[in-house]
């Protein structure tokens, strides 16, 4: 990122309260707009960021340059929003938008505010929040949820990534499992492949080619979609014992509280593979009784869960875009019914298994008084253990027009919601990681409030 210091600084702008605007050229430079303060977006609301709402940009987070748009940034003379699409410096060439996407455990309280061009293309799988400069550093509007450093970059080193891959195949030579996480590790990125190989945390099962849901945010599979997906999802479903040998692999290496999910990005929903799935589970707790054993699911097969149940899982965490049936119907466009996903929930609620749910949120939608009221409902009528605020990786304004949000009504923000949630299910807890067992009956660590 580079700052035009010297241009900003001459012009000593009545800055006060506000952030200072950042936006990009078509090369994707990132400076500073004299004039103006950065804004950012709930729905139709565009308002100026103030320092109050913003914090330093966390560590291991992206900044985009939005193609095919132009930022809302907000006058300081004039004291208003305007649309700006041309470069101040470079009269004639366009503006872009520069939206951050935040490193994991943290909840955007507003999204990049912009308009799109005529003929703008989707925007890729990412949450776009908003940003400014402030003082030295980035600032953006985000809530964090979650301290543990599960997928900090910083401690995850490509050798050490690479001596866990050669010490995988020397463990695990025919391991089919083990070797698709090696793409995933190694070509994807994907933390959870990364800290199985290194030997930390929580580590992937992924199972399932097949999905009974046609999510349209789903990172695996963009059919007759212009959005590309962010990866490739297995082509196999792995056997019993490949997946119990991943799982004990990792149980063995990890001496602190380790875990294993099915359900990764990777693939469909691993309930559809449960024929694997559960002799997996079996021959694992037939071996130790370390480990947790976590199922990441749309839950909307619960005949098939209560057998992954009951042969020893330990935990589920069931996503949800929202816990209205319209408006999670809009985004899952499922194979089976909502009541599906909330007798599954009940199910295993009913039997002690700690449950999570997966929140996709995006601020002018998940704080909609509509959407507010029906969290509240849910969490009276089904009191999950834990919230984990994930951001909707979905283009916002498309997002919006998907959820026919009502852009004249003024959200209740983000923050606000966290707290009331907080103040009438205090023991609900926030986070984004699947918790270890051995925390579920008490929570070391910080925590959100
Ligand atoms: S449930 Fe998961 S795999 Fe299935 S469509 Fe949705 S995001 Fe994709």
């Amino acid at each position: 990122m580079t700052r035009q210091r010297t241009r900003t600084e001459k012009h000593a702008e009545p800055q006060g309260r506000w952030v200072r605007a950042l936006a990009a050229n078509a090369a994707g430079k990132i400076f500073e707009i004299p004039g103006y303060a950065a804004c950012g977006r709930a729905g139709g609301q565009v308002v100026p960021l103030s320092r109050e709402e913003t914090a330093p940009v966390p560590h291991g987070s992206e900044f985009m340059r939005l193609p095919g748009r132009h930022p809302l940034l907000y006058n300081l003379h004039k004291a208003r929003v305007e649309l700006v699409r041309e470069d101040p410096f470079h009269p004639g060439q366009p503006l872009f938008p520069v939206a951050v996407f935040h490193s994991p455990g943290h909840v955007p309280t507003r999204v990049c505010a912009y308009e799109e061009a005529q003929g703008a293309s989707p925007l890729p799988l990412f949450s776009y929040g908003a940003c400014g400069w402030q003082g030295k550093s980035a600032v953006s509007a985000a809530v964090q949820v979650e301290w543990e450093p599960r997928q900090d970059l910083r401690q995850m080193p490509r050798e050490k990534v690479v001596s866990g891959v050669k010490r995988a195949r020397k463990e695990l030579p025919d391991n089919r499992l083990a070797r698709h996480l090696e793409k995933c590790a190694l070509t994807y990125g994907c933390p959870a492949a990364k800290n199985f190989f290194i030997g930390r945390y929580e580590a992937p099962l992924p199972t399932a080619p097949a999905c009974n849901a046609r999510c349209l945010g789903c990172l695996s599979l963009q059919k007759d979609s212009e959005i590309p997906n962010s990866q490739d999802r297995i082509a196999f479903t792995p056997s019993p014992e490949e997946i119990a040998e991943v799982a004990l692999s990792h149980f063995s290496r990890v001496k602190t509280r380790p875990v294993a999910s099915f359900g990764q990005g990777c693939e469909g929903d691993p309930l559809l593979a449960a024929g694997a799935i559960v002799p997996a589970i079996r021959l694992i707790r037939a071996k130790t009784r370390e480990g947790t054993i976590n199922l990441n699911t749309n839950a909307g097969r619960p005949g098939l869960l209560l057998q992954c149940l009951e042969a020893g899982l330990d935990s589920i965490r069931v996503s949800m875009n929202s816990v209205r049936e319209e408006t999670y119907t809009a985004y899952f466009r499922p194979a089976f019914a909502f009541a599906d996903v909330l007798e599954s929930i009940q199910m295993a609620l009913s039997r002690g298994v700690w449950v999570s749910v997966n929140y996709l949120n995006c601020p002018g939608f998940t704080d909609s008084e509509d959407e507010r009221e029906a969290l509240f409902a849910f969490l009276a009528r089904y009191p999950v253990q834990m919230i984990q605020w994930r951001c909707m990786n979905f283009d916002p304004l498309r997002y919006y027009a998907a959820m026919d949000v009502d852009m004249d009504k003024k959200p209740a923000g983000m923050e606000p919601l966290l707290q009331e949630v907080r103040k009438r299910f205090p023991k609900v807890r926030f986070g984004y990681f699947n918790p270890p067992k051995e925390s579920f009956n008490g929570f070391p660590g910080r925590r959100y409030r």
